[in-house]
Parts: structure tokens; C-alpha cells; sequence
């Protein structure tokens, strides 16, 4: 017997997204970016629910929010002082109708269980998005790898995967990238893989070297993606990156390769950042110069000021949303844009923002921005470019193929228009035209939950 009549009334639906909000919240306290994650997607079913209130049978939104497996491990390694230390790694299958678990893995001292959750959370949706058969999943750990020898480094990534290993597999579950994690860690990681298994299984790992089954574009494509789907969120108001000032945050992989798309479309990027303070560079930020200071030779962004002279000044603490811009990339971390930077950057003039980082803006940022007509382009559909084309390298080393960089950024840039439709004419046709967290969300839920039904009570 179906729960709820074809006709479901509004009344209905909101009592049965409000007991599940609340049974969420009593089985998984103290997980408040989870909670957060829940409650955007929540917050945009019920358009989707009333024309389709069969969605609420089968226990399909309570087995949406629960993750298909849940593993936590220890991590023990020795530092190079011959210390022994002790890590909690993570990794949460969420979900795998679309396709094997895929997703991240972040090492950075803030990551828990409900970090861990809000980031898989988001990952079906935007996986589902991409059109891609790949389900989603998150995993990482409290080590923080700064500050850390390579060879420290080494010993930890071997010791996270000899735990790891049992539990992914190219068909399974398929790690990348993320905080933390870039290609030396995912170079060790695979090492250890290779030598417990004794298989070459490229497709186990994304974000590989380019000579071992990496793909062309991989490091560059969230970055990249994001600056292709706010280019798409612009031309949707009859204008283009061309001369746009632009801020960003965060001075990682996400953050430098949107300035560098960015500035490759003609705008002026003004800001970097990490965890300790900003750049504003009057002459547009150097990549090249931030590259070698990041990637090379892992130093902290305010060298950057040092090293590029007169034009750069670095401001210790603050965000670069002091900054007026007329675009907004925040590409460093989960809230790290609120309300009051909301309301500096309307102030500022800004036309729009989209997010490189997973949930940088808080709600109340989202409701400011959106009050003041600005374009917002939500993490799980802006920054899906990484995902896809991670879902590319494993098409790649399936067919043991390797495609040039023009052909993936071809193909990352025809994922990108698409996600970005597909946002944009499912916000059409629910009634919201322009609210690309309402298209998101409900284009992402559809396509999951239609495979879920497909498939049976699992
Ligand atoms: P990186 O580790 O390469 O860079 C992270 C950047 O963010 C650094 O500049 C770091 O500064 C800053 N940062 C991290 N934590 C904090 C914090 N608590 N407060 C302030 N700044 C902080 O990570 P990525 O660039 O890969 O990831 C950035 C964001 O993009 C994350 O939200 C991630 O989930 C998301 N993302 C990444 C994808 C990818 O392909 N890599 C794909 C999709 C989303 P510091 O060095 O001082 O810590």
C-alpha cells in the first residue's frame, strides 16, 4: 500500500520531510555539517514530492539519508622522530545505485564522521548530476599533512590504505582527492594498493600521474569546471567573464585552478588565500608564481606578497570578501563564507557566486545572495567537473586508453553546460526559475531515486 495518495497535499509532505529531519537529527547527533548538507537537500524536494508523491514510498527517503556501509579505522604510523601515532580514518559508502561509490578522500585535522557524511551526502547528488554511472561516497582522515616529511607522509598514506584496500576496488569503490589529498598522497596511496594486492587496477584510484593512468585534465577540471559553470550562469544574463573582477578563496587545487580559468576568459583575479590570511594582488594574481609557492614548494600564501613585490599586500586573518568583485569563487572550505560576507559582497556589487569548495556559504550567506538577485551556482552541481572527469579516468583505464588534454577539457566543458542546464530548466520547471539549488537538488534526487526504485528494496 502506497504511504501517501497520488494527491498529496502540501500539509502531508511537509510533516513527512519534517519526522524525517528530526529522526536524521535524533540517529546522528552531533554531525551538524551532515545535518546542514540534509537540510538543503531537503528544503528542495517538495515541488518535486507534490508532482510525484510516489517518492515517499518505499522508504526511499529514509534510505536515501542513511549510508549504505559506514567504515572507521585506525590509522597508526610512525613520524620521523620514531613516535608512534595514532589517526582515525574514514571512508562512507553512501550511496551506490548509479554506479560504484566515488568520491574524495580528505586528511585535515577538522575531518569526523560527520564531516565525512555531509561530504558523501553531497556526492550522490552531484554525481547523479554529471550523468555519469558513478555513485558516491567520502572517506579521509584527522591527519593533518602539513607540516610533514614526504617520507611521514609516505608511512601514513601506507598505513591508511592497508586498512582501506579491503573495502574499494574499481567496480566498488574508487577514492580521489581532496583536502589534503593531491597527487603525491593518491601516488602513495596506489603504491600500497598495488604492492597488497598485486594487481595493476588503475581504476581503483582517480587524480593518478599522467605516465600511470592519470588523466589529462584531472588536476585541473573542479577548478576549471567551476569557472565553465559560472561562464554559463553569466551568458544567462547576456554577459561573460571578460573584464569581470574576480575574488577567490583558498590557494589549493580547486582555488588556482579556477584562477587560472578564470583569468584564461579574461577576467581580473584579485585574491588568494589560505587558512591564515589573504593576497590582494591590484595586478591580478600570478598563477605561475602561486603554483610554485603551493604546489612546489607547499610554503603559505603570504609569500606570495613577499615574492610578487609592490602590486601584492598580504592581510593577515579577514577574507577576501572584503574585497568588491563582481564574481565570487569561494574554493577553500565548508562555511567559510556567512552572512555578514554575503551582505559585503552585495555591497561590493557582486553579479555571482560559485562554489569551488564543497558548501562554502553557510544558509544564511545562500538566502542573502539569493534575496539580492545574485546568480548562485551550488557546490554539488559547480564543482562536479572534478568528479567527471575522474569518472573519464576510469573510462580511460577501463579501455586502457589515454585521451589528449583537448578532448577531455572538450568533454569536461560539454559535462559542465549540461549540469548547468539541467540545473537551470529543472528550476524552470518547478517554478523557480534561476534557483540552481532547487534544479540542482531535485535533478540529482530524481535520478537516484528512480534507479533506487528500478532496483528494489536495497
Ligand atoms: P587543497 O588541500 O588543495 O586546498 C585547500 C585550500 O583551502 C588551502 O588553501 C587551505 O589552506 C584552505 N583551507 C582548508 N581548510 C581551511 C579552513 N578550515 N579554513 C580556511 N582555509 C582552509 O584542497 P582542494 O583545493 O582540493 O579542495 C578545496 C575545496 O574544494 C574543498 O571544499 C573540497 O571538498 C572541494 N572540492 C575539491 C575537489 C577536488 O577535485 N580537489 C572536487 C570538488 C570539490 P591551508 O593550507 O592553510 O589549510
Amino acid at each position: 500500500m502506497p504511504k501517501y495518495p497520488t494527491e498529496a497535499s502540501s500539509a502531508a509532505i511537509s510533516t513527512a520531510l519534517d519526522s524525517l529531519r528530526a529522526e536524521v537529527l535524533r540517529r546522528n547527533p552531533g554531525e551538524p555539517e551532515f545535518h546542514q548538507a540534509l537540510n538543503e537537500v531537503l528544503d528542495s524536494l517538495a515541488p518535486l514530492l507534490a508532482a510525484r508523491p510516489e517518492l515517499l514510498d518505499a522508504g526511499l527517503l529514509e534510505r536515501i539519508v542513511e549510508p549504505e556501509r559506514q567504515i572507521m579505522f585506525r590509522v597508526p604510523w610512525q613520524d620521523d622522530a620514531g613516535v608512534t601515532r595514532v589517526n582515525r580514518g574514514f571512508r562512507v559508502e553512501f550511496n551506490s545505485a548509479l554506479g560504484p561509490y566515488k568520491g574524495g578522500l580528505r586528511f585535515h585535522p577538522s575531518v569526523n564522521l560527520g564531516v565525512v557524511k555531509f561530504l558523501g551526502f553531497e556526492q550522490i547528488f552531484k554525481n547523479a548530476l554529471t550523468g555519469l554511472s558513478i555513485g558516491g561516497g567520502k572517506g579521509g582522515s584527522d591527519f593533518d599533512p602539513r607540516g610533514r616529511s614526504d617520507a611521514e607522509v609516505m608511512r601514513f598514506c601506507q598505513s591508511f590504505m592497508t586498512e582501506l584496500y579491503r573495502h574499494i576496488g574499481e567496480h566498488t569503490d574508487v577514492p580521489a582527492g581532496d583536502i589534503g589529498v593531491g597527487g603525491r598522497e593518491i601516488g602513495y596511496l596506489f603504491g600500497q594498493y598495488r604492492r597488497i594486492t598485486n594487481r595493476w587496477e588503475a581504476g581503483v584510484l582517480t587524480g593518478k600521474g599522467l605516465g600511470w593512468g592519470g588523466s589529462n585534465v584531472r588536476a585541473e577540471a573542479t577548478g576549471y569546471g567551476n569557472v565553465l559553470f559560472a561562464a554559463e550562469m553569466l551568458a544567462k544574463r547576456g554577459e561573460d567573464f571578460e573584464g569581470q573582477q574576480v575574488v577567490v578563496s583558498g590557494s589549493g587545487n580547486v582555488a588556482i585552478y579556477s584562477i587560472e580559468k578564470a583569468q584564461a576568459l579574461g577576467a581580473h583575479v584579485l585574491t588568494a588565500s589560505d587558512s591564515a590570511g589573504y593576497v590582494v594582488d591590484e595586478k591580478g594574481i600570478d598563477v605561475e608564481l602561486l603554483k610554485e609557492i603551493k604546489e612546489v614548494e607547499r610554503a603559505r600564501i603570504s609569500e606570495y606578497a613577499v615574492r610578487r613585490g609592490g602590486s601584492a599586500r598580504y592581510v593577515s586573518g579577514g577574507q577576501v570578501w572584503d574585497v568588491p568583485a563582481d564574481v565570487a569563487l569561494p574554493s577553500a572550505t565548508q562555511n567559510e563564507l556567512g552572512a555578514d560576507s554575503a551582505a559585503t559582497l552585495v555591497r561590493g556589487g557582486v553579479k555571482a557566486v560559485s562554489e569551488g569548495a564543497n558548501m562554502p556559504c553557510t544558509p544564511q550567506a545562500v538566502e542573502i545572495l539569493r534575496e539580492n538577485g545574485v546568480a548562485f551556482g551550488p557546490g554539488k552541481a559547480a564543482n562536479a567537473g572534478g568528479v567527471a572527469t575522474s569518472a573519464l579516468e576510469m573510462r580511460q583505464n577501463a579501455a586502457r586508453d589515454s585521451w589528449d588534454f583537448a578532448e577531455v577539457e572538450d568533454r569536461l566543458r560539454t559535462i559542465m553546460r549540461g549540469i548547468h542546464d539541467t540545473a537551470y530548466e529543472t528550476s524552470e520547471k518547478y517554478g523557480a526559475p534561476g534557483d540552481y539549488v532547487l534544479g540542482a537538488n531535485i535533478a540529482g534526487f530524481e535520478r537516484v531515486a528512480e534507479a533506487m526504485t528500478a532496483q528494489g528494496l536495497i
